[in-house]
């Protein structure tokens, strides 16, 4: 029973270690292209509305390309 303690510590510690040494890790996605500052698509590099940016955290392209897409 003992054991089967210790080794889950184990495998907690090494995820711990893991994510400190810089790990890779899933990104939040590869967000919109920046312009000049500016949030652009990254399929028709036009500019992506702010209200859209809020609405969908991480987008990167604009609503006509997402809709072409079909996502
Ligand atoms: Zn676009």
């Amino acid at each position: 029973m003992a054991d089967t303690v210790d080794a889950a510590q184990a495998a907690e510690r090494y995820v711990l270690l893991s994510a400190l040494a810089g790990v890779p890790r899933p990104e939040p996605g590869p967000g919109p292209l920046y312009i000049s500052g500016v949030a652009c698509c990254r399929t028709c590099e036009e500019p992506i509305i702010s209200a859209r940016l809020k609405a969908v955290p991480g987008c990167c392209r604009c609503r006509e390309c997402e809709e072409e897409l079909g996502s």
